[in-house]
């Protein structure tokens, strides 16, 4: 990335930032949050600290940043080290990624390219381009169809913890993060201290780790055949599914199993729950990839993935692009470019070209 398209990128994240402020949206307790952020071009800033909203948002819009970070726990010392930080407890929270739910689509989205001479090809990457030997890397895009899938594993989650954990469903904030995927966050105080541990226990029930084999719980099943929803959690979450479909079903109980789990097993991604320590992208701020806002949703059924998170303008500018798969925002399509060339774009359509380093400014 050249310093004139570091420099462009920052205008118009600044821009976003001078008119969206009031959509930043900070947790409680600003003051014992660990702040971050990386700037376009450079390496993360972290172990920040600021004394209010106003001034967290103050040294947002002076920085314009690529991402901006916030700890979901709360810490006495938030600005130290993290072994001096005095950990007081953080929220519980989940990540679904559509690049970790396996949907069919990502034959057609997800690649490898070779930094070197844009061939490109299907995954998995080759060690090195099968053209000219130079570096490939992987490219995952996304489509409505791998974003669905990524929603109604969120919705999983949200049934878990209220279902199973009896959790309010108005604690729970569910935001879009941005990119691929969606983030919930749990304000239920029960939780804020439990230890990596215990939060990888919730996160692994939710995902259906430890369940005895399909092969013993039909079994089970086949000597005591269930008329409906039995006992607790996942026994219930089985015995209801099967009990309901078990007449006409055509294929055998242990299918039947296979199927019962993996309708409702949310895949979140353990490592994100039992990190207590960690930052993640602010509600309200910009994603880094995209230049799409992660976003707090209040109706799932009504968020639209690919519109209602694009708050860039679609002022026109022109941009070299290196190479660039088809991709599609606001519901327009966009490329394919294999080849370099010369294209005028959108803002909104070019930060995603221009985050990624596959392109520059004109
Ligand atoms: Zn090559
Ligand atoms: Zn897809």
């Amino acid at each position: 990335m050249n310093d004139a398209t570091k420099a462009w990128l920052k205008s118009v994240y600044k821009e976003y930032y001078f008119r969206g402020a009031d959509q930043v949206d900070f947790p409680d307790r600003v003051e014992s949050r660990e702040f971050g952020y990386f700037p376009f071009g450079g390496g993360m800033v972290r172990h920040l600290s600021f004394k209010s909203k106003g001034e967290a948002l103050a040294e947002i819009l002076k920085q314009s940043p690529s991402s901006v970070y916030c700890s979901n726990a709360r810490y006495e010392y938030p600005a130290r080290p993290i072994e001096e930080k005095g950990w007081l407890g953080a929220e519980l929270i989940f990540d679904i990624d559509a690049t970790d739910i396996p949907t069919p689509c990502k034959k057609g989205h997800d690649l490898w390219y070779c930094e070197k001479c844009h061939a490109s090809g299907k995954l998995p990457r080759p060690p090195k381009c099968t053209k000219c030997g130079g570096p490939a890397v992987e490219f995952h895009g996304k489509c409505e169809a791998c974003l669905d899938a990524a929603k109604d594993h969120a919705m999983r989650v949200v049934r878990f913890l209220v279902d199973d954990f009896g959790v309010d469903r108005n604690v729970i904030r569910l935001y879009f993060s941005g990119n691929r995927g969606y983030h919930l966050h749990v304000f239920d105080g029960r939780f804020d201290l439990l230890d990596p541990q215990a939060r990888g226990e919730i996160a692994e029930y939710v995902r259906g780790s430890g369940l005895p084999p399909n092969q013993t719980l039909a079994s089970s099943l086949r000597r005591r055949p269930p008329s409906g929803p039995q006992g607790a959690g996942w026994t219930r979450r089985i015995t209801g599914y099967v009990g309901t479909r078990r007449q006409d079903y055509g294929g055998t109980l242990q299918r039947l199993v296979s199927e019962a789990i993996s309708s409702q097993r949310a895949l979140v991604d353990s490592s994100v729950t039992t990190d207590i320590h960690r930052v993640f992208r602010l509600s309200g701020t910009l994603h880094g990839d995209t230049g799409m806002v992660k976003k707090r949703i209040e109706s799932v059924e009504s968020f639209d993935p690919q519109e209602d998170p694009v708050v860039l303008s679609d002022k026109p500018v022109k941009v070299r692009v290196e190479f660039y798969p088809k991709f599609r925002m606001k519901h327009k399509d966009f490329g394919p470019y294999p080849k370099p060339e010369t294209i005028e774009l959108p803002t909104y359509a070019a930060v995603s070209i221009l985050t990624r380093g596959l392109g520059e400014v004109v």
